[in-house]
């Protein structure tokens, strides 16, 4: 998706016709809130896997293992979460979005960081940099 997105804003840059900030929120809109909420939800309504047996469960037993003694892992991480997030959140600041849309992904921001926690030098995705 980075790759087709990118092409995109590269293409708008030079076609003077089209409105690259008009495209951006398009992407905004279709792309990066729908991910970022579905991601959100996902975390939390994720299972759990065994890292042994495999065996994965609805959510985490009392006793915190599996049956089979081993401990379990979430299945869906922080990063897979916040994929998109430093990329939305770079859009939001170089171009002129309007307050809506900025406010959004500040919004999603301040929601991930209330699941998680605040993020301490993570390490940074190649999306980062795009
Ligand atoms: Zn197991």
């Amino acid at each position: 998706m980075q790759e087709k997105f990118d092409m995109q804003i590269r293409n708008a840059d030079l076609i003077n016709a089209v409105d690259t900030t008009e495209i951006i929120s398009n992407v905004i809109s279709t792309h990066l809130v729908p991910d970022l909420m579905g991601n959100l939800r996902s975390y939390a309504k994720q299972s759990f896997r065994c890292t042994a047996c495999g065996k994965s469960f609805r959510r985490m037993p009392l006793i915190q293992t599996c049956v089979c003694g081993h401990d379990l892992i979430a299945t869906i991480t922080r990063a897979s979460v916040e994929k998109y997030l430093n990329l939305a959140k770079r859009l939001v600041e170089k171009y002129d979005v309007g307050k809506y849309q900025k406010a959004r992904i500040h919004a999603l921001s301040d929601e991930i960081e209330l699941v998680f926690g605040k993020s301490q030098g993570d390490q940074s995705l190649l999306s980062d940099y795009a």
